[in-house]
């Protein structure tokens, strides 16, 4: 397969550096790291040009090119990009339909309280899909509700949401779609063409395989430029800082000026993988080995394989009584393999993410890690409690 040849070395990490499965700050390429070994000037044209080719490139994976959409950078976390969203995109007298599956539905709809957004929650709990049917049920008996908000995988079990079918009812009913990508843009199809979304969000570390410091907001124009003032806080007005850049070609404040280089060179790899496409051939490879190797060690996963993304997995903690969570971290640890604590309420969990620059032959040493592990506790079945 031509992919398999795009398919990016991926570099030995130092002895104090291990790998990290986790849903992001992710391991990364040797060479993104050595692309912030420059300092930059933030009014320099050399920099300027930097976020103009990383919005336009942005803009483009989302199918987006043209004018009626504008992808708006912001410093800070990938929540600092989600409360600047929703402030924009809701109006004051507007409100939403949160559609929360785990902490990142949660999340959203705690933004919204501290925002004085009208909204109501449909909580499936940890690991259930809001489906299609339910969502126009809620809608058609509120005609008050102006935006539906979904997380497209919800990073806390690993589920892929079923943006598709979401997106068909909600656009049926002429209503506003803001869709928290943080943890699948650039590795999951998401295209303006196939998923009428307004609002998209995602940052700069998860599966486009940056360095920590900013996340961005791709919308409707029309919609952004609706909004002056509807922003509460004058660091996270996305109006201004899409003007600014705009007029200036700068960042409104201080940017992230080696996370933005570093960023520009993981698009650059993006592309050379294959694009999305690529990116997520290697990824669904590293996790189909991932869950067939850890079922071969007795542990079970979380969801049903229809609903697993390529992103991250949660494995429920064995039943083993010697099984203790914080000494199986360590001795993976040990062999250069950071993990990840689970997030359900109800259950014993991890994850383990395969976002990242990694690949399906360091899952293979993985699953030799957790076999010692195990060995390590004086367990021999990974096997979850009935
Ligand atoms: C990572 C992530 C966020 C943002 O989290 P930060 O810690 O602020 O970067 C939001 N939503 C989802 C689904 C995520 O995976």
């Amino acid at each position: 397969m031509s992919l398999a040849t795009a398919t990016p070395p991926v570099d030995e990490p130092a002895q104090h550096a291990p790998y990290l499965l986790t849903p992001g700050p992710l391991t990364t390429s040797d060479t993104i790291k050595a692309a912030m070994l420059h300092d930059w000037g933030s009014w320099d044209d050399d920099f300027n040009r930097l976020t103009a080719e990383v919005r336009a490139q942005l803009l483009e994976m989302a199918g987006a090119s043209g004018d009626a959409y504008a992808c708006v950078p912001l410093q800070g976390s990938g929540t600092f990009a989600v409360e600047a969203a929703l402030a924009t995109a809701i109006d004051r007298h507007g409100k939403a339909l949160v559609l929360a599956n785990g902490a990142y539905g949660q999340r959203a709809a705690k933004i919204l309280g501290y925002l004085g957004r009208e909204h109501l929650v449909l909580d499936k709990g940890d690991y259930l899909p809001p489906r299609g049917e339910e969502v126009a049920a809620l809608l058609d008996a509120d005609p008050e509700i102006t935006d539906v908000f979904l997380v497209h995988c919800e990073t806390s079990s690993g589920i892929l949401n079923p943006l598709a079918e979401i997106a068909e009812v909600v656009k049926a009913r002429g209503k506003g779609l803001i869709v928290d990508a943080m943890s699948s843009f650039g590795a999951v199809p998401l295209s303006v063409e196939a998923v009428p979304f307004d609002v998209l969000v995602s940052s700069a570390n998860k599966c486009l395989e940056g360095v920590p410091g900013f996340g961005f907001v791709i919308l409707r124009r029309d919609l952004l430029e609706a909004s002056a003032g509807r922003a509460h806080s004058l660091s996270l007005d996305l109006l201004e800082q899409w003007r600014y850049m705009e007029r200036t070609g700068q960042w409104r404040f201080t940017p992230p000026t080696h996370v933005v280089a570093a960023f520009h060179t993981a698009l650059a790899e993006h592309r050379a993988e294959g694009g999305v496409a690529g990116r997520l051939a290697r990824y669904t490879r590293s996790r189909e080995r991932l869950v067939a190797g850890m079922r071969e060690l007795g542990f079970a996963t979380l969801l049903e394989d229809r609903w697993l993304s390529p992103i991250i997995t949660t494995f429920f903690c064995p039943g083993h009584p010697a099984f203790d969570f914080g000494r199986f971290y360590a001795e993976l640890k040990a062999r250069g393999f950071v993990i990840y604590p689970g997030k359900l309420t109800e259950a014993e969990s991890f994850r383990i993410g395969c976002i990242g620059r990694l690949d399906v032959a360091v899952v293979e040493r993985l699953l030799v890690a957790v076999g010692e592990a195990l060995d390590a506790l004086g367990v021999d079945d990974g096997r979850p409690a009935a």
